[in-house]
């Protein structure tokens, strides 16, 4: 059942958009306009709109769906209940998608291996970095767990674990993957 969904506040994003909040508010500062204020719903996996259409894609089994999370839109669809890693990583896709387009979003995130990726990876980052203000020995343990995660056919293969779990983790990310892909080529 759609229900609206209790943003944990260490997730630190403003409830309008994706800038951080500002020390004791809900909100960045910027967004002042209560109409505008955004809801975010949760609701049960079977009535993500492209289920077949992903499962189809990556060939997801029953097992690989127990754990899995979709957004479309302003909704998380997942029959469990959220950790705050977890929110931090699907309310990313969220805002990913309302800047793009939720649509179009979806197509090129099913089509487009380097999209996947950055999406992915800007999520996983984020996750990576609100459970390290928490704990930065538990951060690097989920990092490992989701490099896993993301180096994996469920993502369609798109990176190595090592270099997946440096990226989550990278501070300068942009120059860390420019050295990698730099590697690769002088490989090649
Ligand atoms: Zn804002
Ligand atoms: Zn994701």
């Amino acid at each position: 059942m759609k229900k609206e969904l209790v943003i944990m506040s260490a997730v630190g994003f403003c409830k309008n958009c994706f800038r951080s909040r500002r020390q004791g508010s809900a909100y960045c500062g910027e967004c002042r306009d209560e109409a505008s204020r955004m809801k975010i719903y949760k609701d049960d996996r079977n009535e993500f709109p492209l289920l077949d259409k992903v499962v189809e894609r990556f060939e997801l089994t029953l097992k690989d769906l127990e754990n899995v999370i979709f957004t479309y839109g302003d909704t998380l669809y997942s029959d469990r209940d959220l950790s705050l890693g977890l929110q931090a990583h699907e309310l990313t896709h969220v805002f990913q998608q309302l800047k793009m387009g939720v649509k179009e979003w979806w197509e090129k995130y099913l089509s487009d291996d380097e999209f996947r990726l950055s999406q992915e990876l800007e999520a996983y980052q984020r996750q990576y970095q609100v459970l390290k203000e928490k704990n930065v020995v538990t951060a690097k343990m989920d990092a490992t767990r989701t490099a896993g995660d993301l180096s994996s056919k469920m993502y369609g293969g798109i990176i190595e674990f090592e270099e997946a779990r440096m990226l989550i983790m990278g501070a300068d990310t942009a120059g860390l993957r420019r050295i990698i892909t730099a590697v690769d080529e002088a490989i090649v």
